[in-house]
């Protein structure tokens, strides 16, 4: 069986998990002690922030940890629109978001916050002059995504950053960076981000820690009442072993980007050729996407029963997202970007790692004609 959803997770690579496995066997100390055990800890915190912190080009002291990227999404969003209220209770957003972002903005919608969601295009993104068009004098935060999970998509984000910042400097700037960090060029400092969030088990690190970049200057309300770690933003005892392994991580994915990037577009674009071979399938994702993800359409079949004989023929790929891919439910992305319900209702995302080799593309357009193939009696018409 070969795995093409390393967007929705990746294994994490072996030397990450001994890395950790060593910390948690030796090095159990709490970092907020002082004595020896609680000095080591915190020297391997430090280590680990400025690892992190250099894999994106800002200083040590602006990376918040966290548990992950929905934890990040939370922390930035209610966080900044809770902090500064007193400016305003606006938020702008795009229709396409992970249900992270999405659910965070509804619950502050529920409080009393506007909301607007900018309609993308056809292919998923929106465009600097729309993100601008959408500020008023009560905008607090602009919050979208850099890659989208669903179909590769890219939102001009440094165009959208120097835009924005020119036009509304006080409106502050979130980026949700998951599904690019380690597959496209990232510089959240250069698009002006104020708030950037990232999760290490979508670049072969361990799940549950992510962090959030908060750039110097910018305050958040904490969610989490508590003791003062994390600059006082995100109370609880920090994960040594996690962040660690999430720092080695971010390092390798930081390394080896280029040559990911443009080795696995060639393998996503020859998949993708072969979908646009076959009348039966509708391709949603666009050449100018992420260089690891294809998504498409079959209309006339349900995703579930594709992908069960996707997995039948030997490959796992996903429907819609992860985190939504057991609801029943058409796809919001695609619905947002103008499908009908049939060709939201019968998505599916391949997402490829950097492991994956010519063969293993070679395979899955074997195993998409053979699914096809055998699915084609069964159509809905
Ligand atoms: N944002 C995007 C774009 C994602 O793809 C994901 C994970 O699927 C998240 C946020 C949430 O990350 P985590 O799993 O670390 O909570």
């Amino acid at each position: 069986m070969k795995y093409f959803d390393y967007a929705a997770t990746t294994p994490p690579y072996p030397d990450v998990v001994r890395t950790m496995t060593e910390i948690m066997e030796t090095q159990f100390g709490n970092a907020s002690s002082i004595h020896g055990y609680g000095e080591r800890a915190d020297q391997l915190l430090r280590r680990a922030r400025t690892g992190c912190a250099a894999a994106i080009g800002v200083k040590a002291d602006e990376i918040v940890f966290t548990s992950g990227a929905t934890e990040s999404n939370n922390l930035a969003i209610k966080g900044a629109a809770l902090r500064y209220s007193s400016r305003g209770k606006h938020i702008i957003t795009t229709a396409t978001e992970h249900a992270s972002v999405y659910e965070s903005v509804l619950q502050l919608q529920q409080w009393g916050w506007d909301v607007t969601f900018i309609p993308v295009d056809s292919t998923g993104v929106v465009t600097a002059e729309q993100v601008v068009k959408a500020v008023r004098s009560d905008t607090v935060l602009v919050s979208l995504m850099h890659v989208n999970n669903e179909t590769g998509a890219i939102h001009p984000v440094e165009e959208i950053g120097n835009l924005l910042k020119k036009n509304a400097p006080r409106v502050l700037f979130h980026v949700d960076g998951v599904q690019g960090f380690g597959k496209v060029h990232v510089a959240p400092a250069k698009w002006k981000a104020d708030l950037y969030s990232l999760s290490a088990h979508k670049v072969r690190g361990p799940k549950g820690a992510g962090l959030l970049y908060v750039r110097s200057g910018v305050e958040l309300t904490p969610l989490l009442s508590g003791g003062s770690q994390e600059h006082g933003l995100r109370a609880g005892t920090e994960n040594t072993a996690l962040i660690v392994g999430m720092a080695k991580a971010m390092r390798i994915a930081t390394e080896r980007q280029i040559d990911f990037s443009s080795r696995i577009r060639l393998l996503r674009d020859r998949v993708m050729k072969t979908i646009a071979s076959i009348p039966e399938l509708e391709l949603n994702s666009t050449q100018d996407g992420a260089p690891h993800i294809v998504h498409f359409s079959y209309p006339a079949m349900k995703a579930e029963v594709a992908l069960h004989t996707l997995e039948q023929f030997g490959c796992t790929v996903s429907t819609q997202s992860a985190c939504s891919s057991r609801s029943a439910e058409p796809s919001r992305v695609l619905l947002a970007m103008g499908r009908d319900v049939a060709c939201a209702s019968g998505g599916l995302r391949i997402s490829f790692g950097d492991e994956h080799t010519e063969e293993d593309a070679a395979m899955l357009e074997k195993a998409l004609h053979q699914m096809v193939a055998q699915l084609r009696p069964l159509e809905r018409r």
